[in-house]
């Protein structure tokens, strides 16, 4: 008797423990199934976040700095659609300073130091004279842009290139209407561009200050990740960059206002933002059809 309650002791605690380890494997193999549909669900999910949004910024990175997707081309004037070599900006340079020896009773040599100075802090010399003398913008511009052009050689080649451009063209100078004209007339190019935006035209606020891009694009209405930029200062082309455009820095040896920013620290021609950096601006033009 004792035998058989002995046996049927063993008998229950061998079925509890048989139950038990029962529930224990079905709970490991639920919890095990469980797991693995989240982990796949997860990785689903990954995955399919990682479709979504690969494409875009492969997409994005691809066109920014290259030509396929560009709608709108944006120039500098001077030392950008010329060469620096013509020295015709030099002739600008050399009136800022006598305008300032002028303006300040200085001597020339302080009167070119004060200038650089401007043009280095505010962007321009004119910025600088604004901000700390008050000076009539339109005395100062009509002063400085009274140069001889005639330096200027044609170029029918630049023309082709640039009308061969797909999209709209337009140029973004730091200068005026007026010296863009001369400018445009003397190399023959003028025709090609569809609008000038001038240093007027964004309230006397120069590149590279960003409320002179915020003006310019509102102006010019185009989408800045559709838009290339090309310029011979490369801090210009910071913002452009930043908005999405491929940028082209047109360097030259011969350009001091570039050497000198450069040397006083600012950016140069190994900048990051600069996708290009080119001294044949219609070989280059003629590279990208
Ligand atoms: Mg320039």
């Amino acid at each position: 008797m004792r035998f058989r309650v002995q046996s049927l002791r063993r008998s229950k605690r061998f079925k509890g423990l048989a139950l038990s380890a029962a529930y224990r494997c079905i709970a490991e193999v639920l919890w095990s199934l469980q797991a693995t549909a989240i982990w796949s669900i997860t990785v689903a999910l990954k995955f399919a976040t990682e479709i979504d949004q690969v494409p875009e910024q492969a997409g994005h990175e691809t066109a920014q700095g290259g030509f396929d997707h560009v709608e709108t081309w944006v120039f500098d004037l001077d030392n950008t659609l010329y060469p620096a070599h013509c020295n015709l900006f030099d002739q600008v340079d050399k009136r800022m300073g006598s305008f300032i020896s002028q303006l300040l009773d200085l001597d020339l040599v302080e009167a070119k130091r004060l200038q650089k100075s401007y043009f280095y802090e505010y962007g321009t010399t004119l910025r600088g004279l604004m901000t700390c003398h008050d000076i009539n913008p339109t005395d100062f511009l009509d002063f400085v842009h009274d140069i001889d052009v005639s330096v200027l050689e044609a170029n029918a080649a630049l023309g082709e290139a640039i009308a061969a451009l797909e999209g709209r063209k337009v140029i973004f100078t730091n200068g005026t209407h007026a010296h863009a004209e001369n400018v445009l007339g003397q190399v023959g190019i003028r025709d090609h561009f569809e609008a000038v935006f001038d240093i007027a035209d964004a309230d006397y606020i120069p590149k590279p200050d960003q409320e002179a891009y915020d003006k310019f694009v509102a102006h010019v209405r185009f989408d800045t990740t559709k838009a290339a930029m090309f310029e011979d200062l490369a801090r210009n082309l910071a913002l452009p960059h930043a908005m999405g455009m491929t940028t082209v820095l047109v360097r030259s040896p011969e350009n001091e206002s570039a050497a000198f920013i450069q040397k006083a620290g600012g950016a140069g021609d190994d900048a990051d933002h600069v996708h290009h950096v080119i001294e044949d601006l219609t070989a280059f033009l003629d590279s990208i059809k």
